[in-house]
């Protein structure tokens, strides 16, 4: 596969001050505790929840005793991943095994499977935070036997809004696939091809969550 080097795109929210998150996360506080000419320097102070914007869920997030952010290797961001065009499922409905199922030919194992479900163009919309598109439990469960790495989707969680049980990450979570949450809409030009992502959390201890920044190179050609 040939990256054109230079045509990056980048698929991260800007973190800001009254940005969306998932209903009831913590509100971003950004702001400047030191300023430059009363303090000699600009200086931003970050509070913040640990999923707020783009981020990655380490399996800690939902498995007893499990991994960190930090302790994920850097390399399990990197790599191959098949954006899959699901925009025309409704707002609200499930991801399932028969809407994965008709890309299994584009699916190849220890890929990045990314989820464009075009939730993302309704971002900053209030009705979207409890109606989104999400990858239920079979789904799930269908991509840990597909053996993929990653799983991203394009707002705010891949589970269900309000589900009781969190099964579809555990499902993934538990059989060692870490979760990309909020991808900005920018992925929808990438849907139905084959990228380079290249997605770094910050490297927080012992989080369950690592902000991110990622970016996609385009790959061209079959192999
Ligand atoms: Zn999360």
């Amino acid at each position: 596969l040939k990256i054109t080097v230079g045509k990056a795109l980048d698929l991260t929210h800007t973190v800001r001050n009254g940005m969306t998150v998932y209903p009831g996360d913590p509100e971003p506080r950004i702001e400047r505790v030191k300023e430059l000419f009363r303090d000699g320097v600009n200086l931003t102070g970050i509070e913040m929840g640990a999923h707020t914007g783009t981020h990655v869920d380490a399996p800690i997030h939902f498995i007893e005793g499990g991994a960190g952010v930090d302790e994920l290797p850097a390399e399990q961001f990197v790599g191959e991943a098949v954006v899959l065009d699901l925009s025309h499922k409704p707002p609200g409905s499930a991801i399932t095994r028969d809407d994965l199922e008709k890309y299994d030919a584009q699916i190849k194992e220890g890929d990045i499977v990314l989820l464009y479900t075009g939730m993302s163009r309704h971002w900053d919309e209030e009705w979207a935070r409890s109606n989104y598109t999400y990858l239920d439990a079979e789904g799930a469960e269908w991509l840990v036997e597909k053996g993929v790495k990653v799983v991203g989707i394009d707002f705010l969680s891949v589970e269900r809004y309000g589900a009781e049980e969190p099964k579809t990450h555990r499902t993934l979570l538990g059989n060692g696939i870490t979760i990309i949450e909020s991808i900005s809409s920018e992925l929808g030009r990438l849907a139905g091809g084959r990228i380079l992502l290249i997605c770094l959390p910050l490297k927080v201890e012992g989080s369950d969550g690592g902000p991110a920044r990622i970016i996609a190179y385009p790959l061209e050609g079959d192999d």
